[in-house]
């Protein structure tokens, strides 16, 4: 065919059909189903990633100042992953463009050295991917524990939603279903961590301002103060960092700063900034800060450190190291805002009882209402008549209590409350155990007595329900060790004569066992 049988015309720009970016659907052979273009591209992987998918997770860290990218700007991105920033890469060609090269030529004990790496006759070089290997982690090697998150674009909207927020009693239900007693305890927390994420959530609120509800838990140790914090910050899914205060001491002293509490909650959320603005912090044994008494030296680890947590708990923005304890040269900072961070501390103000005492025994000591003087001596529950008087008594300081408007108590434990911590939470010990022991097939069964004699032995040692842990560690050693040698014991029953080592378990071998056949399963059974 000669090309002059065809009709030769210029092809319109509407006419012309781009051919890479036509979609073309294929037909799929095996299962006749049509494969659309995208659907292939996808596939094979040759789709380019959406922005999104480009987008690292983390901030670059300028290799010479070690700002963030949120604070120093965009970074020049050279070999090896290491990143400069645009100051730093200025004051650099500055130096470089002033630097006496003719000096330097001319110094040969420094030319010596510089040639012994390159190979090259007056010519010196570094290599960058030393800095990686070197042992420092300099540059791009900077792992992303020191790395500060980028915020997503998700994150434009509110982190927290009001609707969002479990009603109180919805959260005390929540709490009901791990932590046994401590009502009051429940409920106060309740309300306060409710109002706390709704002032947050409404963050706008301009003429009246909600104010910050952080929390002072007392009571003693075991009652459950750690426990309560960390499975509301979990049904919450908020970070929670919990800090001691026994080894925080002022700036500049030996002993953690002040602000690593931050730094470990930042920790927490993954070094997603905006996460750690919104969680939880926990300050343990804040009872061991009290002013100290007749002493004429610096306070550095008590009186100081509750001055220093003032601004931390009202809520300022603190410099905090990513990824370190404390800040130096080598670590990135970032900025934390503590604003909306709630404060929780705890402590079991051992001696406080002492001055609640003295101060009810004064109240009622006079005129005819006048009680025995020895009413609150042996009560349990002393800490819940505690007022803010009792505690600046105890030596903490007026402008911190301020800071703390919350104040609940939790009770001692009691036998009672004991047994039903072993058995009833979501994750009891016993049930822990006998989970154990079923993957052997065998069931674990506990007298009512043998509960009994396991709190009273834990009453004894008085710390609380703490000594639970250890208590059962101790007898059940022995069932572990042994049961597995058997295949043919079924079930073991713990009895209250065996807590007291007076005699052994109830072992049944499994041929003996009466079956504890579910109602249904013997009709089904009668009926076919
Ligand atoms: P502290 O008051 O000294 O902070 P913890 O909260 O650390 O005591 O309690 C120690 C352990 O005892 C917890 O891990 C938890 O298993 C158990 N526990 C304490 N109190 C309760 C409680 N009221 N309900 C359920 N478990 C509890």
């Amino acid at each position: 065919m000669r090309n002059d049988d065809f009709d030769f015309r210029e092809v319109t720009d509407d006419e012309k059909v781009d051919i890479q970016d036509t979609p073309v659907d294929v037909v799929d052979n095996t299962t006749g189903d049509t494969v659309s273009d995208d659907a292939r591209k996808n596939e094979a992987g040759d789709n380019k990633p959406s922005d999104n998918d480009n987008k690292p997770e983390y901030e670059d860290v300028c290799f010479v100042c070690r700002r963030p990218e949120s604070k120093a700007g965009k970074m020049f991105h050279l070999p090896n992953n290491i990143c400069v920033c645009d100051d730093c890469m200025h004051k650099t060609m500055d130096a470089v463009s002033q630097f006496d090269y003719q000096n330097m030529l001319n110094n040969p004990n420094l030319m010596n050295e510089l040639n012994k790496n390159s190979g090259m006759p007056n010519m010196g070089f570094f290599n960058m991917g030393d800095f990686q290997n070197n042992g420092f982690n300099m540059g791009g090697g900077i792992p992303n524990s020191q790395k500060i998150k980028k915020k997503s674009e998700a994150s434009s909207k509110p982190a927290i939603d009001i609707k969002n927020i479990p009603a109180p009693h919805k959260i005390k239900a929540k709490l009901d279903e791990y932590v046994i007693g401590q009502d009051q305890a429940k409920k106060v927390m309740s309300v306060a961590v409710y109002n706390h994420y709704k002032r947050v959530a409404t963050d706008t609120m301009d003429e009246i301002e909600i104010e910050k509800s952080n929390i002072l838990l007392l009571g003693p140790t075991g009652s459950g103060k750690t426990y309560l914090v960390k499975t509301l910050a979990k049904l919450l899914d908020v970070p929670l960092a919990i800090a001691d205060a026994t080894s925080l001491t002022e700036a500049g002293y030996i002993g953690d700063d002040i602000e690593s509490v931050v730094s470990k909650l930042l920790a927490a959320a993954g070094n997603d900034v905006e996460k750690t603005e919104h969680g939880i912090i926990f300050i343990d044994e804040i009872d061991k800060i009290a002013k100290k008494k007749n002493t004429t030296s610096r306070d550095v680890s008590g009186e100081s450190v509750q001055q220093g947590m003032l601004k931390l708990l009202e809520g300022s923005n603190v410099e905090v190291p990513v990824g370190a304890g404390s800040k130096n040269a080598m670590v990135p900072l970032a900025t934390v805002n503590t604003r909306n961070i709630l404060f929780i501390c705890g402590g079991a103000f051992p001696d406080l009882e002492e001055i609640i005492t003295q101060r009810l025994n004064k109240q009622t000591s006079i005129g005819f209402d006048a009680d025995l003087k020895d009413k609150y001596e042996d009560d349990p529950n002393l800490l819940s008549k505690v007022t803010v008087e009792d505690l600046k008594k105890f030596g903490m300081i007026p402008e911190f209590l301020g800071r703390l408007p919350i104040i609940c108590s939790l009770q001692a434990l009691t036998k009672d409350m004991l047994v039903k911590i072993l058995k009833e939470p979501k994750n009891a010990i016993l049930k822990q155990y006998q989970k154990l022991l079923a993957l052997d097939e065998v069931d674990l069964e506990f007298d009512d007595s043998a509960l009994e004699a396991i709190a009273e032995k834990a009453m004894e040692k008085d710390t609380g329900a703490r000594a639970l842990r250890a208590i059962i560690e101790e007898f059940m050693l022995d069932i572990m060790y042994e049961i597995p040698k058997d295949e043919n014991i079924g079930r073991v029953t713990i009895t209250r004569d065996y807590i007291e080592g007076k005699s052994s378990p109830l072992i049944e071998i499994r041929g003996d066992l009466v079956p504890k056949i579910p109602q249904f399963n013997v009709e089904q059974a009668t009926n076919t």
